[in-house]
């Protein structure tokens, strides 16, 4: 039996450089990983702490940054120009309306311990942030951003950026 698109579970959305969030409100959003500071969706914010929690990562994963404003990702973009210049800017960062963060359904994690950057936070492909990665799907998460899909997605490879 086939199901129209309208009958899917939850949030489904695809947001890219061609295709621009239309003005959104703001969604229902919850701390992320019992940090106030960085927010996600609701649902999205309890199902990130139900996977960390399944590797024993709470604690050693941390939220870096989670939903942002149309406003944010604008400061973000700017201040990224200015820091950087504009080839990492487009290669890093999604134009604002065009990021998947506005949605509150994105997360970018870091390692505690590491090297917490906010456009480029370290997530090493090992011990627990490995695991969260093998464990991301069976609680809704993909890696948004892998290696050799450069082309497809627009966006550089982001071991740290999940949906
Ligand atoms: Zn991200």
């Amino acid at each position: 039996m086939r199901r129209a698109h309208s009958e899917a579970a939850g949030p489904l959305i695809l947001v890219n450089r061609s295709h621009p969030l239309r003005a959104m409100s703001e969604p229902q959003l919850a701390p992320a990983l019992g940090d106030t500071s960085v927010r996600l969706e609701r649902r999205a914010a309890a199902l990130l702490e139900a996977c960390v929690r399944s590797v024993g990562g709470l604690g050693d994963i941390v939220p870096v940054s989670g939903w942002r404003s149309r406003g944010e990702q604008q400061a973000i973009w700017d201040g990224t120009m200015r820091s950087e210049g504009e080839e990492f800017t487009r290669k890093y960062v999604a134009a604002p309306g065009c990021s998947e963060h506005q949605t509150g359904l994105a997360i970018d994690l870091g390692l505690r311990g590491g090297d917490l950057d906010f456009i480029r936070p370290e997530f090493p492909d090992s011990g627990v942030c490995r695991e969260f990665k093998r464990a991301a799907a069976r609680y809704g998460f993909i890696l948004r951003y892998p290696e050799g899909k450069e082309r497809i997605t627009g966006i550089a490879h982001e071991p740290w950026h999940f949906r």
